[in-house]
C-alpha cells in the first residue's frame, strides 16, 4: 500500500511526487516510455523561469534525479486500469497490481504528426510543435504554419511578431479557426495564407530549408524555402485508458479544474492530459504541486 501512485513520469508527475515525497509519503511512479515526458524529446528549453538555457534531457534528468534522492520509487511499466475501491484504488499495469490511497494520472499528450518521412529527424532542427517554445528561434526568418484550427491561428498571431514572413498551410479552403481569430490574423501584414495545400516532404540538411507542397485540387506541386515549419494539428492527449472514470471533452482532454481532483476521492489529474489554455512546463509543474496539495 502506497500513499500515492503517480501514472507518468513527465514533468507534471515528477513535480507531484516531488511534493508528496517532501511532505513524507511513499510515492510509486509509473512511467511507460521515457523518464522526463514530452520535454525529453527538444533539445532546448529557453522559457522555464529562473533557467536561461538548457537541453529538455537535462531539465528532465534534474527532475528525475531530485525525486529519486527523495525515495520516490519508479516502475517502468504501462498502467492500463485503476480500480476504485471505498478507501483506496488499485492500479493495475502490464504486468502487476498495486493498491494506494491516492492516484494521480498525470500521462501528457503528444503532438500529432504530419507522418512524413524525415519528421522525427528535423525535430529541434526547423520542425517544432510549439510557437511559444521555440518562435523566438526564428527572428526575422520566413516560416510556415500547418493547420486550421485555433492552435494554428494563434501559433501564426504569435510567430508574426518575430518571423518576417509566416505563411498558414492549410488542407482545406476552409479554416475552422473563430472567425474574430482569423480576422486579427487577416489583418497582419506578415502573414500569408495557401489553402487547399498539403506538405509532402520536407527537405534539408541538417536543417529544414525547404518544403515540397501540393495543391490538393490541381495536384500541382512546388519547391517553397523555408526556415521553420510549426506543425499545429492538433494534440493526443493519453487518456484513453481512464475516461470511463473522468469525463473527458471533445478533444479527449480530462474536463478537470485547476484544482486537479476528480470526483472520485482519492483520484486526480495533473499536467496536459487535462483541459486547459497553455499546455508548457510551468503549467505542468503548476499542477504537479497543485495536485498534490490535494492529496496531502
Ligand atoms: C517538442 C516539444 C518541445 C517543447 N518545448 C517546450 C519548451 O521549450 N518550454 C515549455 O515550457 N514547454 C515545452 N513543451 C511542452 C512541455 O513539454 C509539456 O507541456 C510538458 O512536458 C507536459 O508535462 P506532462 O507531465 O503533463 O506530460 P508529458 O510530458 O507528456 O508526460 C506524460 C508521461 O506519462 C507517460 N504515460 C502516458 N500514459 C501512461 C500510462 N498509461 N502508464 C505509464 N506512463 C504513461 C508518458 O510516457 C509520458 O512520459 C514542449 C513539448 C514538445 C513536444
Amino acid at each position: 500500500m502506497k500513499d500515492l501512485i503517480v501514472i507518468g513520469a513527465g514533468t507534471a508527475g515528477l513535480t507531484a511526487a516531488l511534493y508528496a515525497a517532501r511532505a513524507g509519503k511513499s510515492v510509486l511512479i509509473f512511467e511507460k516510455e521515457g523518464i522526463g515526458g514530452q520535454i525529453a524529446t527538444t533539445p532546448i528549453v529557453e522559457n522555464y523561469p529562473g533557467i536561461q538555457s538548457i537541453s529538455g534531457i537535462e531539465f528532465a534528468d534534474g527532475l528525475y534525479e531530485q525525486v529519486l534522492a527523495l525515495g520516490v520509487e519508479l516502475e517502468v511499466d504501462e498502467v492500463l486500469k485503476i480500480e476504485p475501491q471505498k478507501d483506496h484504488h488499485k492500479v493495475i499495469s502490464s504486468t502487476k497490481e498495486y493498491v494506494s490511497k491516492a492516484v494521480i494520472i498525470a500521462t501528457g499528450s503528444k503532438p500529432r504528426l504530419l507522418g512524413l518521412s524525415r519528421e522525427q529527424e528535423l525535430t529541434g532542427r526547423g520542425v517544432s510543435y510549439c510557437a511559444l517554445c521555440d518562435g523566438l528561434f526564428f527572428k526575422k526568418k520566413s516560416v510556415v504554419v500547418v493547420g486550421g484550427g485555433n492552435t494554428a491561428i494563434t501559433e501564426a498571431i504569435y510567430l508574426s511578431t518575430y518571423a518576417e514572413k509566416v505563411t498558414v498551410i492549410h488542407r482545406r479552403d476552409v479554416f475552422t479557426a473563430d472567425l474574430n481569430l482569423m480576422k486579427q490574423a487577416q489583418e497582419k501584414s506578415n502573414i500569408f495564407w495557401k489553402h487547399n495545400t498539403v506538405i509532402k516532404e520536407l527537405i534539408g540538411a541538417p536543417s529544414l530549408s525547404a518544403l515540397t507542397l501540393e495543391n490538393t485540387k490541381t495536384q500541382e506541386s512546388e519547391n517553397f524555402s523555408v526556415d521553420g515549419l510549426f506543425v499545429a494539428i492538433g494534440q493526443i492527449p493519453q487518456t484513453e485508458y481512464f475516461k470511463d472514470l473522468v469525463p473527458i471533452d471533445s478533444e479527449g482532454f480530462f474536463e478537470i479544474g485547476e484544482d486537479c481532483q476528480t470526483l472520485i476521492p482519492g483520484l486526480f489529474v495533473a499536467g496536459d492530459c487535462r483541459k486547459k489554455a497553455m499546455r508548457q512546463l510551468t503549467t505542468a509543474v503548476a499542477d504537479g504541486a497543485n495536485a498534490s496539495k490535494a492529496v496531502y
